[in-house]
């Protein structure tokens, strides 16, 4: 499954393509890629701050591309929660609407000159003009937003407002409508946000997490949003936690080295992903991987030299060292 960093470096490259364009053309190569989420769950009533509107679903490529056909990117452009993100638009009669994505395995968004050929595994592709300022007179720059997926396990769709939207109010629409999403499927708090205000999350892991297994919890959606296994047993290496503790088992902090790691981690994710189009890693699990656990079973643990131990937690790999991260009877 993707990380955390993965979508958000797509959700950053969406937005900086959106940024001051306007959508010329719209390709959808594969109606497959387009699912809506379990229909029996959608509730169609979305509270906003001005009061409820009502919002439809699109997932069939006629009504998409009659929704995209002259619509406009609405900043912020993108927004992100855990591994959910949404591109957001105003369409031509004044619906607001957002394009969702769940990358899967490989699903990324990609931008590119207009002129490249699109990749073989392009299934969705936006043709943008930058709308340009009276300063510059050449013919305005033309650029592309596709979206690749190697494997079908991503999973596009539109959800929009039923009505037109006063322009005032068309981003806390946006926001609604991604937010009744976010409760759809019962996620929790993002984690990298919640991972870089301390108090917060220790408030929130003794209130919601302190009796549940640490791994298995770090992986639950509905507590921690964008969590995997990668920064699962890289934050827990750092904290000194066995895999198998309870929250209640570690220390303050033990919690706060925890969501230090997290965060850590994830910045130098994007911080090394930067202008490179995805997610970077070094030179994969090698002797430049960035880290110190994941991916490394047998080999030395870089805080005490023994050999890392393998468990399978929920079906989950997990590679962690049995003399620093002790389990306490
Ligand atoms: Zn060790």
């Amino acid at each position: 499954m993707p990380e955390l960093p993965e979508v958000e470096v797509s959700a950053r490259i969406a937005a900086s393509a959106l940024k001051n364009s306007q959508i010329e053309a719209i390709v959808i190569k594969d109606c497959k890629l387009f699912r809506p989420p379990n229909l029996t769950t959608i509730n169609t009533d979305v509270p906003t701050q001005s009061g409820t509107i009502k919002q439809d679903f699109y997932w069939q490529s006629g009504d998409l591309l009659a929704l995209f056909n002259h619509a406009r990117p609405l900043a912020p452009y993108t927004l992100r929660l855990g591994k959910l993100m949404a591109s957001l638009f105003e369409a031509k009669d004044g619906r607001v609407f957002c394009l969702f994505a769940r990358l899967g395995m490989t699903g990324k968004f990609v931008q590119t000159s207009h002129e490249t050929l699109p990749h073989k595994s392009m299934k969705l592709s936006l043709s943008l003009a930058k709308n340009l300022t009276e300063t510059v007179t050449k013919g305005s720059p033309k650029l592309r937003l596709d979206f690749l997926n190697t494997r079908m396990f991503g999973q596009l769709w539109v959800q929009s407002s039923q009505q037109a939207v006063a322009q005032q109010q068309q981003l806390d629409t946006a926001k609604a409508i991604f937010k009744s999403e976010v409760l759809r499927s019962k996620m929790g708090v993002d984690a990298y946000e919640l991972s870089a205000q301390p108090e917060e999350w220790l408030k929130h892991i003794r209130e919601y997490a302190q009796h549940r297994k640490v791994k298995t919890a770090l992986l639950d959606q509905s507590l921690f949003a964008g969590i995997g296994n990668i920064y699962a047993a890289e934050c827990l290496f750092v904290a000194h936690a066995h895999p198998l503790a309870k929250f209640s088992q570690l220390s303050d902090e033990q919690l706060l080295l925890m969501a230090n790691g997290l965060h850590e981690s994830m910045t130098q994710t994007l911080v090394r992903s930067e202008g490179q189009g995805e997610v970077i890693y070094g030179s994969g699990l090698g002797p430049d991987s960035p880290f110190r656990v994941y991916g490394r079973e047998d080999q030395a643990c870089y805080n005490c030299d023994q050999p890392l131990s393998f468990l399978r937690i929920s079906g989950r790999a997990t590679v962690f060292c049995q003399h620093c991260q002790k389990l306490d009877e």
